[in-house]
């Protein structure tokens, strides 16, 4: 497959895309640089302004029918005078035009792009999502699910599209040994909370539990679990998605469901999970084992990833004193009183120059981000631009290119944030479209940048990641792809490398018209 020929025949539903540019825009809030995109002139741009957005808002509620020619939403006495409008399908849940809504759908945790939807559907049953797929697809709207938009560049968004915020589709239906069945929509903090009530336990979990499960199922989910039990998107039982002519499908085997797990959305929308689940422990053993030299560290790290000593392995860059990095090797051990873990076996052969063993309940572990969140929220840096970067290093390289990394990167490109570093085993993953290097170890690299939000600085940040991007991609890295960063097909194809055929033939099976999930520019939309 050459770059002269990316879409092997899937059509986009949005024509190009746009050249884009960030610019702070007047009276945008607080100043912070919005990427505003355009309809896209030779697409389905639905006849939506800025302007007639704003109509829409005032007669939200009057809106009744789709004029498929003019690719306009009209109301009563407008759908009455044009005789091929089709009228929006019932529905359980409620089809919003107001700004307010509007704004919901444009809006991400990167605050970095800001691309207006047409609707917002608050589904009111998976029969909705079913529907607004069904109806996105007749007339070659785009539509995307947006879980907690916690990605930072616009991927839960759809130009000119409908957003189908999933905060709505909340329930958890059952939980037992075998396995958890919840709505898309719950959040992995409800969800883990309710599993623990039961004795039981995800047994891959992200840093951060305020995101979706189908939010988080759709981009594969990596946490420090993984180097034993692989992505979150590896451990899951049974799927209920939408396709993109909007059938449903419920999936335990077979070639959807071993493809969706990881696929951002792009061959089916995830309705309900039945999550895997293992006994829960009460308690955690963390072990932080500080590094001032890169080479013992990455040392380290391979050995205990490679012997699966712990439960829990993860790593950070921590700024020293001389404003560099040193290195925190970050583990635990999950236990319960009277089976306390065996420290000196744990820490044999490690060669940290100081070593912290902490224990805490089992959920507190798992939930610790929560008070960062409450910290940062407090200095007003929850809500700023978050240009963040997410790589997958290989390990053939990653000394190489953490030492060219360090060379550029400075602990002032974190603001209040952090970057974790750490390895896991490829082969313990399964998901088939999360891309990694094709390395045995994998090492996880992310920039959780919380900077002061200037223009300028903000700009060089995402310059930044592109450079970053570049070089790890040089060396056989991968993007993970909820962080900050302008792909374009072209990069989409050298992210997938030999599978982008099969992610391209697998979109023209599931989602012939290209309406999924247009916010992360794989086909062109
Ligand atoms: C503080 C913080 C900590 C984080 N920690 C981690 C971490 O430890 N590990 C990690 O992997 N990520 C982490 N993330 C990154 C990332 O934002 C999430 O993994 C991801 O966004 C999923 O959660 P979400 O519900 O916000 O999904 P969204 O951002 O809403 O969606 C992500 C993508 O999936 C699509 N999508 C959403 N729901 C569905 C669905 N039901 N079906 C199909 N497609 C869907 C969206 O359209 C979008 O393209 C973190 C983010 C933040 C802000």
């Amino acid at each position: 497959m050459g770059a002269s020929d990316p879409l092997v025949g899937v059509p986009s539903s949005g024509g190009g895309r746009e050249e884009k540019s960030v610019l702070p825009v007047k009276g945008s809030p607080k100043g912070h640089p919005f990427m505003i995109e355009p309809p896209h002139p030779g697409g389905v741009s639905m006849g939506v302004s800025r302007r007639n957005l704003l109509t829409g808002a005032a007669a939200a509620t009057a809106v009744v029918a789709f004029d498929p020619t003019r690719q306009s939403w009209l109301g009563h006495a407008a759908a009455q005078g044009c005789p091929g409008a089709i009228r929006i399908p019932r529905l359980d849940g409620e089809l919003l035009f107001d700004a307010a809504s509007l704004d919901v759908g444009a809006t991400d945790f990167g605050h970095l792009v800001e691309r207006r939807p047409a609707a917002l559907l608050k589904p009111g049953s998976v029969r909705d999502v079913q529907r607004a797929v069904r109806f996105a697809n007749r007339h070659g709207i785009s539509v995307a699910m947006r879980g907690q938009a916690h990605s930072c560049f616009g991927q839960a968004q759809a130009l000119c599209g409908i957003v189908i915020d999933t905060r709505t589709l909340d329930a958890i239906h059952s939980i037992d040994a075998s396995g958890a069945w919840v709505d898309a929509g719950v959040k992995w903090s409800t969800l883990t909370l309710a599993t623990l009530a039961e004795g039981l336990t995800p047994r891959v979990l992200t840093d951060y539990l305020e995101l979706s499960v189908g939010g988080v199922l759709s981009v594969g989910g990596i946490g420090g679990a993984m180097n034993r039990y692989g992505f979150v998107a590896d451990n899951v039982e049974a799927l209920e998605v939408v396709t993109g002519d909007g059938c449903l499908h419920t999936l335990r085997h077979g070639d959807l469901f071993r493809s969706v797990p990881g696929s951002l959305g792009q061959f089916a929308l995830i309705v309900r999970a039945k999550v895997s689940l293992d006994p829960a422990p009460t308690q955690a053993r963390v072990y932080d084992l500080v590094y001032t030299d890169l080479s013992q560290f990455i040392a380290d790290q391979r050995t205990v990833a490679n012997d699966e000593r712990f439960d829990f392995l993860e790593g950070q860059l921590i700024a020293n004193d001389s404003g560099g990095f040193d290195f925190l090797l970050q583990a635990a051990m999950w236990f319960d009183a009277g089976s306390e873990p065996d420290d000196a076996a744990l820490l044999a052969g490690l060669s940290p120059v100081a070593t912290t063993t902490t224990d805490q309940p089992y959920f507190d572990w798992l939930n610790r981000v929560a008070a960062a969140e409450g910290f940062l929220r407090s200095i007003g840096l929850w809500e700023t631009p978050h240009p963040w970067s997410d790589l997958f290093l290989d390990d053939r390289s990653v000394e190489s290119y953490m030492r060219w990394t360090l060379d550029r990167l400075s602990p002032a490109d974190l603001g209040f944030g952090l970057a974790l570093l750490y390895p896991f085993k490829r082969r313990a993953t399964r998901a088939r479209y999360v891309a990694t290097p094709n390395s045995r170890l994998v090492w996880a690299f992310d920039l959780l940048r919380f900077p002061f939000p200037d223009p300028a600085v903000i700009q060089a940040l995402l310059d930044q990641n592109r450079e970053l991007y570049e070089e790890a991609a040089r060396l056989g890295g991968k993007r993970y792809p909820v962080s900050a960063l302008d792909f374009d097909q072209a990069d989409w194809i050298e992210q997938y490398g030999p599978r982008w055929r099969s992610f391209a033939s697998r979109k023209r099976r599931y989602d012939p018209r290209n309406v999924l999930t247009p916010g992360q520019h794989v086909f062109g939309s």
